[in-house]
């Protein structure tokens, strides 16, 4: 057998190769160049432009485009009107931000278990933890499959609760034929280098609801509104009376500044260009790695969503941990010294020490923490050549194979 690199032996490549990485071409650059040359670096053309192509793309009728995929999320959980201890479910098994924005309305998160082969956020669970402080669901599609919407919807509907779809790993994914964007109440994506389509930074919340949308705009900017239909007159001031020029303003929420650059929109815009082309490369690489690990021993793969026609953002490997004789751990190691950089998605939530503090305790979710000690992701992006994939498979059938008991 081949003496692994960790042991002394030669790396399978050369250079590291990530989890994840950003895909930009001269265009994505050009599209960037030509708003530095614009008039607006801020709140200008270039937002709308992202939020119209958002909706045409997904079908929903209003996009926001914000600062970052977690300002969207709690963009998302203010236009739900999630008040001081309500509760809201979502997935242990996702990245914090998902449950953070819960505690930025002071609510209370709940985390729901997975299901075991999916690793989607299990409805049973959800349905278990309803209780009447219930307010919505925070749904992930985790690693890009859509989470089971049709049944999630209908315990929305039973128990009257706002369906809110951390889409970060999904745009693009489609559900029974229907855009991830256009399906629950409230979808958001997250525009972050590792993401699908990324502009540096960048994050937007799609709906279909009118009056969500309007307190999204005021949301991303200080609560301030221009329209006049939206302002409060019953005080009248002295020094402003109803002398409405051009200049004035009011503040009618408490809002944030969560609003996104152009810079930031304009790159957006251009690699949403290229979703599908992303898309398909993902998808042969997802295939091309199914097909080498299928009846690997030590490999357990991700069951598909079957209603999900799915962008995969990232691919999660279960180690069959009985059949090795080492754990995650040296598996990890051993892929880096092989210069294959992984990642883990993710730690439960919960299992951090700020969330301990505030009475969270392992055992919630045996599922989700059982799988959190067997996962590996592997790398998988766009930008990947053949020469990168196959890379990657020799290297995780190399140490998968050297540990096998
Ligand atoms: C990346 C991510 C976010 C947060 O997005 P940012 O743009 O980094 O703020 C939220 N939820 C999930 C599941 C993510 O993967």
């Amino acid at each position: 057998m081949e003496r692994l690199a960790i042991n002394g032996g030669k790396p399978v490549r050369k250079t590291p190769i990530y989890y994840g990485h950003q895909a930009i071409d001269e265009d994505d650059i050009n599209a960037v160049v030509d708003v530095l040359k614009s008039e607006f670096l801020t709140c200008g053309p270039a937002v709308e432009v992202l939020e119209q192509k958002l909706c045409t793309i997904t079908g929903a009728k209003y996009a926001v485009a914000v600062s970052n995929g977690t300002a969207a999320l709690h963009a998302a959980c203010y236009a739900a009107d999630i008040q001081s201890g309500d509760e809201v479910i979502t997935t242990a098994l996702t990245f914090a931000a998902s449950s953070n924005c819960i505690l930025y309305m002071d609510a209370i998160p709940v985390f729901a278990d997975i299901d075991p082969t999916t690793y989607n956020i299990d409805p049973r669970s959800i349905e278990e933890h309803i209780c009447e402080k219930t307010k919505a669901v925070i749904a992930v599609d985790f690693t890009g499959q859509a989470a089971e919407l049709d049944k999630i919807r209908s315990i929305c509907n039973k128990y009257n609760l706002i369906l809110i779809e951390d889409g970060a790993h999904s745009i693009g994914t489609k559900y029974n034929d229907q855009f991830v964007g256009s399906i629950a109440d409230l979808t958001t994506f997250s525009f972050h280098p590792v993401k699908t389509v990324t502009g540096g930074e960048g994050g937007a919340i799609l709906t279909n609801d009118d009056k969500f949308y309007q307190k999204m705009c005021l949301f991303r900017s200080h609560g301030i509104t221009r329209n006049v239909r939206l302002m409060d007159f019953t005080e009248k001031y002295e020094d402003i009376g109803n002398d409405l020029g051009g200049w004035y303003y009011q503040q009618i929420e408490l809002g944030y500044n969560y609003r996104i650059t152009d810079i930031q929109a304009a790159l957006i815009t251009s690699q949403l260009d290229k979703l599908t082309r992303f898309k398909l490369r993902r998808k042969e690489i997802e295939e091309q790695y199914n097909r080498a690990f299928k009846s690997f021993p030590g490999i357990i793969l991700q069951k598909n969503v079957s209603k999900s026609d799915t962008v995969k953002h990232i691919f999660v490997i279960q180690l069959d941990i009985d059949k090795l004789s080492v754990g995650r751990k040296e598996i990890y190691d051993a892929l880096k010294a092989e210069n294959i950089c992984c990642n883990v998605h993710y730690i439960p939530v919960y299992f951090f020490p700020y969330y301990k503090k505030l009475g969270y305790k392992q055992g919630m979710c045996p599922i989700a923490e059982k799988l959190y000690k067997r996962i590996i992701t592997i790398p998988l992006y766009p930008a990947m050549s053949n020469e990168d994939v196959d890379s990657v498979i020799a290297a995780v059938k190399k140490v998968i194979g050297f540990y096998l008991k």
